[in-house]
């Protein structure tokens, strides 16, 4: 409580692709570990068109292909 948020997770607040299907700014719904080490599994809805996109995202740099 009261601590600042860690960099990454500022990030992940602020990085939101467009929606595949209609081009709108998405929300970020929900994260979950993804099968690939250092990538989370991101859930990004569209509330213009209910559109969800799933996106694997690499939150470690070293850990990216
Ligand atoms: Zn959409």
């Amino acid at each position: 409580m009261g601590q600042p948020e860690p960099s990454f997770m500022n990030q992940v607040q602020v990085y939101r692709p467009r929606c595949s299907r209609c081009g709108a700014p998405t929300t970020l719904a929900r994260i979950e570990p993804a099968a690939k080490p250092g990538h989370d599994l991101r859930t990004f809805e569209c509330t213009v068109c209910n559109n969800a996109d799933m996106l694997e995202v690499a939150y470690r740099m070293d850990a990216a292909e």
